[in-house]
């Protein structure tokens, strides 16, 4: 648990007003879902209403900052405050861990306030572990809360669902999103990175320091210069961040496609406006293989072989672009 000052996202502050009003009403629930994006910032908002609602003086805007309690929380040490996660070399959150925080969960407070849980990938439990907190979410303790940070709703059973409040963390609106990230350092393809960070602004800061520009260009070329070696490529793209590979794959097919279906060209700002010289193939094969492209980003973690995950879907690209 970091310190209880709020964070500073600007996007996060609709989702802390909510629960500060709530917390002025004095009508706070059980449990909340804290629902959004990966990389929007669940966990800081869930961090920090833990800190208000175990703070022993919180004002307006939240925890004080200055009271034993808060002092606990900032060094993780609140007896009050329990956390889990998914443990190293797991994948999921185990039925195990989940008994043993609703136990704790159970116990009278430490220091005679409220109680707090945080489970952190919640959309990360087993059937069982889901089946173990369920019981709590029927029976919950007096003056306790328990926070779900979840990414992908539709992985949690809805038994589970409609027993929480759902705080929902929305992506910025562009502008706010892109003025920010110029706050943090000065790009002019800040609007393609957060495209292909699907509008997270955090998300896009983390692709820029990643370099994910060199990937991107790559695949483009890639796809305009025709010539496909699809056995080569496809070794080279399975070695080479796959995921980021796909995501621009994908962000590219769908700037062509945009400029197939239109005779317009795309809005020349952005900077995935493809050279008028390009001959482009039709839409409807071009959506096809965005289909392709997105089978192929569900099943590239999953049990198949990367290398030929690819390559089946650099021939099929091939086939398109010649
Ligand atoms: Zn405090």
């Amino acid at each position: 648990v970091k310190p209880a000052r709020a964070p500073t996202w600007p996007w996060l502050q609709p989702a802390q007003d909510r629960w500060l009003d709530a917390m002025g009403t004095g009508r706070l629930p059980h449990a909340v879902l804290v629902v959004g994006p990966a990389g929007i910032g669940k966990r800081s908002v869930a961090d920090w209403i833990a800190a208000a609602m175990l703070c022993e003086s919180p004002d307006r805007g939240g925890a004080c900052g200055r009271c034993a309690a808060c002092a606990l929380v900032a060094a993780s040490t609140h007896p009050d405050l329990s956390t889990c996660g998914i443990e190293e070399d797991a994948a999921s959150i185990k039925v195990e861990q989940i008994r043993s925080l609703c136990e704790r969960f159970t116990l009278k407070s430490y220091r005679g306030g409220r109680k707090v849980s945080i489970i952190d990938p919640a959309d990360a439990l087993t059937l069982s572990a889901f089946n173990a907190l369920l019981k709590t979410l029927e029976e919950p303790p007096e003056e306790s809360l328990l926070l779900l940070v979840v990414t992908r709703l539709e992985r949690l059973p809805v038994t589970i669902v409609s027993r929480c409040q759902r705080l929902t963390i929305m992506t910025p609106a562009r502008q706010v999103a892109l003025t920010w990230l110029q706050e943090q350092e000065t790009r002019a393809d800040w609007p393609l990175l957060l495209d292909l960070a699907a509008g997270v602004p955090a998300r896009a800061a983390q692709l820029a320091e990643a370099g994910i520009e060199r990937v991107y260009r790559d695949v483009e070329n890639a796809l305009l210069s025709g010539g496909i070696d699809a056995t080569s490529m496809g070794q080279t793209w399975a070695k080479d961040r796959p995921a980021d590979r796909l995501r621009c794959l994908e962000h590219c097919l769908a700037a062509v496609a945009r400029q197939a279906v239109s005779s317009e060209p795309v809005n020349n700002s952005r900077r995935d406006s493809l050279p008028s010289s390009v001959r482009l193939p039709d839409s409807r094969s071009v959506v096809r293989l965005l289909d392709s492209v997105r089978e192929t980003t569900g099943r590239i973690d999953g049990p198949l072989n990367a290398q030929l995950l690819f390559e089946s879907l650099l021939v099929r690209v091939r086939q398109v672009f010649g």
